[in-house]
């Protein structure tokens, strides 16, 4: 059978590859790294965290990422099996030792035998001999691939910023000052409600950081960046602190849920460390990304009490982002209108975040294997988490496209995405629900929606 071709070996890309030979399916993956690396990425693994180790909540009831994963462990996602074989403590969410991760996935991907990678970059349209491609290239696309993108579908590309967030030796964390508790010491999968560094700021340490992050020196923009926006879900903190003295307090720093073993008064700003490898030697600074310049990072962050030897592993970074305007380019099934045996998977297509790029991936392998087998091509129910945000990356917003090129917005999948209720849930009295009662009765019966849709589309019931 000739072989499908995806292009990109990251989260979709390795997902694709991976759903399309467990079909049956030959598949030949391309990978340009370390041939050619990209700004974000630091290794030869494929499905590589750039950032953040965590996929988000795994809370399947009340969580649009949670159902997610539930979802795609029903489809057998390999990046779900890896994720769940190498998680790490971090309160209700899912989070996993990266190079772990990205071992687990790169050895899947060698070992199956319909499965052969190409290390080398697609520098250009995909030769016309390769009938089916998926292109998951994702936000650091290759410029020569990217121009190429841009010059067949005619589109002007969307672009916004993403930042990356520092992450922390542990030995080098002061745990006099700091200490170790989950936010109202919530214990998830394999945690014990003790799994992040807590750094505590007084109200004048927490003054001095804000006005050292607005003053610190900042990463210039070219002309052309200048007026790029950031996506809302990645603000680099100092761009937060400039927004309003109290906006950190409110956001990445808030205090509550948390109790300083080692002083009396509560503490006024928490700066939060997440474990980020197994080993529990390294810690990400949760929710601070940033733009700021190297130097200018080391000193302000070690304003913070318990960070005052911090030695960074890494340290935060800004990168711009493309994707495609795909409620105008893209079918129901991921593939270019213009040009039906390229599809596209991962944030290319306008999706956020790790595990949603890995879902559409999964759902691009799944519709590439079957045209290839001539079964046919179903899509997901929009009532499900898949099928929502595939349906907002290829049509949820086909009727304001026309109002302007940015009506499309990259986006995290969330239960706005989800066709409402037919009923609004009631008490088991018979009563109205209000209130935060409410909203809980929603999103459980939102996520029992979903499942049933998701089994019937399986045929299981
Ligand atoms: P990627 O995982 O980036 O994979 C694309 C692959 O394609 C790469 O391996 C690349 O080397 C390869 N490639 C590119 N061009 C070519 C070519 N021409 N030929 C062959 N191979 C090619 N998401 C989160 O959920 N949490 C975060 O904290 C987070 N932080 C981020 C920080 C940065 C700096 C960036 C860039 C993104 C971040 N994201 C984050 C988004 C995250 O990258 C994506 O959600 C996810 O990795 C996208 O998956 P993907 O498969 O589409 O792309």
């Amino acid at each position: 059978m000739t072989p499908i071709h995806v292009v990109g070996g990251g989260l979709a890309g390795s997902e694709a590859a991976w759903q399309i030979a467990q079909a049956g399916v030959p598949v030949v993956l391309h990978e340009m790294r370390p041939v050619r690396m990209t700004e974000a990425h630091k290794s030869q693994g494929l499905a590589e965290l750039v950032c953040s180790n965590s996929f988000r909540s795994d809370d399947a009831n009340l969580n649009a990422v949670g159902l997610l994963h539930q979802e795609m462990r029903r489809l057998g996602s390999l990046i779900m099996a890896s994720g769940d074989r190498h998680q790490v403590p971090a309160g209700g969410a899912l989070a996993v030792d990266r190079d772990g991760f990205s071992d687990a996935v790169t050895a899947a991907l060698e070992a199956h035998p319909l499965i052969s990678i190409d290390r080398g970059e697609v520098a250009g349209l995909p030769p016309e001999a390769w009938d089916s491609v998926i292109l998951a290239t994702g936000p650091l696309t290759s410029p020569a691939l990217a121009q190429a993108i841009l010059d067949l579908t005619g589109e002007t590309s969307l672009a916004f910023f993403d930042a990356i967030a520092p992450i922390v030796h542990r030995e080098s964390i002061d745990m006099d000052q700091a200490w170790f508790q989950s936010r109202y010491d919530k214990a998830g999968p394999g945690g014990t409600g003790a799994d992040y560094i807590n750094c505590p700021l007084d109200r004048d340490q927490y003054e001095g950081f804000i006005d050292a992050l607005i003053a610190g020196e900042k990463t210039s923009f070219k002309e052309w960046e200048a007026n790029t926006p950031y996506f809302d879900g990645c603000l680099p903190i100092e761009v937060m602190a400039e927004r309003g003295r109290e906006t950190l307090r409110h956001g990445p720093m808030k205090p509550v849920g948390l109790t300083n073993p080692h002083r009396p008064e509560k503490p006024y700003a928490v700066v939060q460390l997440r474990q980020d490898n197994a080993l529990g030697t390294l810690f990400n600074m949760v929710g601070f990304q940033t733009k700021l310049k190297y130097g200018a990072q080391s000193a302000i962050f070690r304003m913070i009490p318990g960070l005052q030897s911090a030695e960074f592993a890494r340290l935060g970074g800004l990168h711009r982002n493309t994707y495609l305007n795909s409620p105008k380019l893209l079918d129901p099934t991921l593939r270019l209108k213009a040009q039906p045996r390229l599809r596209f998977a991962g944030q290319i297509t306008g999706c956020e975040g790790y595990v949603e790029s890995a879902a559409v991936g999964l759902m691009a392998g799944r519709f590439a294997a079957a045209e290839r087998l001539g079964h046919p091509l179903r899509p997901l129910p929009h009532t499900t988490a898949m099928g929502a945000l595939i349906n907002h990356i290829t049509g949820g917003h086909i009727e304001t496209i026309d109002e302007g090129p940015r009506s499309f917005q990259p986006m995290n999948v969330n239960f706005g995405l989800f066709p409402p209720l037919e009923r609004a849930p009631k008490s088991p009295d018979g009563k109205r629900l209000r209130g935060a009662e409410k909203t809980r009765a929603k999103k459980q019966a939102l996520t029992d929606r979903a499942r049933a849709d998701l089994a019937d589309w399986l045929g299981e019931s």
